[in-house]
């Protein structure tokens, strides 16, 4: 229902945005964002690939090598599905040699390539993708800490890995910033306004309601592996505890029939046990972290702000898992992570 409710609501064609985001604009458009916040210039570099679709590049401050990636954004028969940013090798000040080793990093996508002589044209969704694996990248790369087993995004909490990730999904929102990353495969001309008017519309619909899912699952995450469930003849019973849950927090009942739990790999082989509650929380970091540059933009005109992309940079970014993520946080933001950013962002209060 909800489906034919956005579809009403909300109808715009997936494959007219495909249109204008062609993959090399994208990238051209990603790597500006970067090379502006962070103070650094991304260029080609060269190293074995295992593909012709493999790319490789460096990432420079000045004269320095800050760190290398190599990009694979292509779907093909026989690699493995989804995306994801692995580390290489970390930034690492050997004791022996004391020569100073700079981070690696794999960046895999799956991309559909381009038909004949056209680039690949990406959803937005694959945007959004690109966005949130650089930003994994990016904590990996732009760190400072020379100790191999903290530095990067080694030794990072849990709960605080995704925040650089989700914290560059919010440029992909941003009119000033699509405008500059989009150029029609046949026209070049960049996205029109009343098209991304539509998809902003329509990002937010239900938000709520996916809201108090998270928290559905994140509160009887959390209170099973406390041992809260009530005990049924000497056994916990799981369904009756997350009746409890949702007479707490739904507004809209599932059926008797439904068997949540028995499906529910994260928290038991996905290593989310007591921890769902972090698909959350890092929503509340990043869209906290991404406020400090709206605020900067009602000053300067533009969330590509550099004092406050390097103030994020060294707190964040560059701190990797040195100390508590919280301690870089509250370094950034100069307070606690507050939730009205991202209330704000989902529609759920106004500005
Ligand atoms: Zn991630």
């Amino acid at each position: 229902m909800g489906e034919k409710l956005k579809e009403a609501r909300y109808a715009f064609s997936e494959q007219e945005v495909k249109t204008y985001f062609t993959a090399p604009k994208v990238l051209q458009g990603l790597f500006r964002i970067i090379e502006t916040l962070f103070e650094v210039a991304i260029r080609p570099d060269t190293a074995p690939v295992w593909h012709p679709g493999v790319q490789f590049f460096r990432i420079e401050r000045g004269t320095h090598l800050v760190g290398q990636f190599y990009l694979d954004p292509g779907a093909r028969t026989g690699k493995r599905g989804g995306a994801w940013m692995d580390d290489v090798r970390a930034r690492w000040l050997r004791p022996d040699t004391g020569a100073l080793q700079t981070p690696v990093a794999h960046l895999v996508c799956n991309f559909a390539e381009g038909v004949g002589d056209k680039p690949a044209l990406l959803t937005h969704d694959d945007v959004i993708t690109l966005f949130h694996e650089f930003g994994h990248g990016l904590h990996h790369l732009l760190t400072q800490v020379n100790e191999r087993d903290v530095s990067g995004i080694s030794g990072v909490e849990w709960d605080a890995v995704e925040l650089p990730s989700q914290f560059m999904e919010n440029f992909c929102w941003e009119w000033d910033v699509l405008k500059h990353m989009t150029a029609h495969v046949d026209t070049g001309e960049p996205l029109p306004r009343a098209l991304y008017d539509k998809m902003l519309a329509a990002k937010n619909f239900q938000s709520g309601l996916q809201t108090l899912r998270q928290v559905e699952f994140s509160l009887f995450d959390m209170l099973l592996h406390m041992g809260q469930a009530p005990v049924v003849n000497g056994h916990p019973d799981i369904l009756a505890l997350l009746k409890q849950v949702r007479d707490e927090v739904a507004v809209l009942q599932a059926p008797e029939y439904n068997r949540t739990p028995h499906t529910f790999g994260h928290i038991f082989s996905g290593g989310y046990s007591a921890g769902y509650y972090s698909y959350k929380w890092a929503e509340v970091l990043s869209a906290d972290a991404y406020a400090a540059f709206e605020e900067a933009a009602e000053h300067t005109g533009t969330t590509l702000d550099v004092a406050t992309g390097r103030r994020y940079r060294e707190a964040v970014l560059e701190a990797g898992g040195s100390r508590p993520a919280m301690e870089s946080f509250k370094a950034f933001r100069g307070r606690e992570p507050q939730l009205d950013a991202l209330l704000r962002h989902q529609g759920m209060t106004t500005a």
